[in-house]
């Protein structure tokens, strides 16, 4: 059951993978870094370098993470903060949300 993947979670692992990457910003698409597995809406955009690189890679030695003094929760954070920034330009015009 875990192992499902809902249309809904299928749709974010798409959206997440169009992303640069979170921690060089390497134009996407970039790859899904599950921070924990079978979670799909905790999921870091990255290239391969820093997603599966030997050197540089969280499932390598970490030396483009460790330079930039970042961890998961890190990316994660710039991951959303893009997501959102997506969302907000899919707007209308019309609709400033500044003035909620
Ligand atoms: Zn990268
Ligand atoms: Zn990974």
């Amino acid at each position: 059951m875990l192992n499902k993947i809902s249309r809904t979670e299928k749709a974010y692992l798409a959206l997440v993978k169009s992303l640069p990457c979170s921690v060089c910003d390497a134009p996407g698409p970039s790859s899904a870094h599950h921070i924990n597995q079978h979670q799909q809406y905790t999921c870091v955009a990255l290239c391969y370098d820093c997603h599966q690189g030997p050197m540089l890679g969280w499932h390598g030695q970490k030396r483009a993470w460790l330079t930039r003094k970042m961890d998961e929760l890190d990316a994660l954070n710039i991951t959303i903060k893009r997501l959102v920034e997506l969302h907000l330009s899919s707007l209308p015009k019309s609709r400033d949300v500044n003035s909620f």
